[in-house]
């Protein structure tokens, strides 16, 4: 017993001396085995084995829809479900990540808001998304992720801090060296996280769904408003702007009969003055059961006419990945054939 207790400390401090090449097998190559780490011995190998495990999240299905879009539905280590979407383009590959497994939020259009919230991710589980797409675009496209956005299930922000552990280990050099401007926090908008992000320094771009500029509206279709009225939204939205050159990103999307009167327009635009803005005019993806509607064309090109007129940059963003139900608001673990 004695010799066997001996030996255990033994192994335990080489695996010490060998922790670095451990962890480059783990986090840069994304090995789930001990026994594929070549450059360390075997006898340490069936040590790590014996009394480690390496808990890395791994897609279950992946579905692809005929724009190209795919969509995985990520299994971690409690057996939860959670879906990351890879969006391919001619010019980006781009990652959307979730945050949490369901979300607390209860914006009416969402089906993610539909499921209860389990839990937050880890911050591992929040880089391994990102560490296996940039895998599966190399795969298939052979090309690495240009672009991460935090728009998948959950609000990154109430999940701060390992969201923001992600965010580091992402851009740190020695993993995937992103660059700070290819990463988006998207957030519906909770002011003393907002005002946190600047007050840390946090440099990536930040996109708000907004959805309404009139209290009543924004309040009937995300009802957590009530508690953060537009104003105290917008206070911090221009703190955050006065520690950080970039444009705001607001994410607005028109529903037929809820916000597609000239009156929503022109709140919008009073919204936006005192704020460097861009504006995504975003397709809704109907979900199953809900009664939202897209608004018709008219409809949002005369947003786009109006609020050209007060110079302010306007996108109308079609959706990708509507087929697979991997849109944005559609996430909530259906996943039903593969790839
Ligand atoms: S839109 Fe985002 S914040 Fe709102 S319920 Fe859905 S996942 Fe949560």
């Amino acid at each position: 017993m004695f010799y066997c207790i001996y030996l255990n400390i033994i192994f335990f401090l080489v695996f010490l001396l060998h922790l670095d090449q451990v962890y480059n097998w783990i986090w840069k190559k994304g090995i789930h085995s001990f026994d594929l780490m070549t450059n360390i011995s075997k006898e340490l190998r069936s040590f790590l084995e014996l009394n480690f495990e390496i808990n890395r999240v791994k897609f279950d299905i992946s579905q692809k829809s005929i724009d190209g879009t795919i969509k995985n539905s990520v299994r971690l280590n409690d057996n939860n479900l959670i879906e990351a979407v890879l969006i391919p383009t001619n010019n980006r590959k781009t990652a959307c990540v979730s945050s949490q497994v369901g979300c607390s939020l209860n914006c009416e259009f969402c089906a993610t808001s539909k499921m209860k919230i389990i839990r937050n991710l880890k911050k591992e589980e929040i880089f391994d998304q990102v560490f296996l797409m940039n895998k599966q675009s190399l795969n298939l496209y052979n090309k690495p992720l240009t672009n991460i956005v935090f728009m998948g299930m959950g609000e990154p922000l109430l999940n701060y801090n390992n969201v923001i552990a992600a965010v580091n280990k992402i851009m740190d050099p020695s993993f995937l060296g992103f660059s700070s401007s290819r990463i988006t926090i998207s957030t519906s908008g909770i002011p003393k996280f907002i005002k946190k992000l600047a007050d840390d320094g946090v440099k990536t771009r930040l996109a708000i769904s907004l959805h309404s500029a009139r209290e009543e509206i924004r309040k009937k279709i995300m009802p957590f408003t009530t508690k953060i009225p537009l104003n105290t939204l917008k206070e911090s939205l221009v703190y955050w702007q006065s520690r950080n050159k970039k444009k705001l990103t607001l994410e607005y999307i028109v529903f037929d009969s809820i916000n597609d009167l000239k009156e929503d327009i022109y709140a919008l635009i009073e919204f936006c003055k005192g704020l460097r803005v861009k504006l995504n005019l975003i397709e809704y993806n109907p979900i199953e059961n809900g009664v939202f509607k897209n608004a018709n064309n008219k409809a949002i090109e005369l947003y786009k006419k109006e609020l050209m007129k007060y110079k302010i940059t306007v996108t109308i963003r079609k959706s990708r990945g509507k087929d697979i139900n991997a849109a944005c608001g559609q996430l909530v673990n259906k996943s039903r054939k593969f790839f």
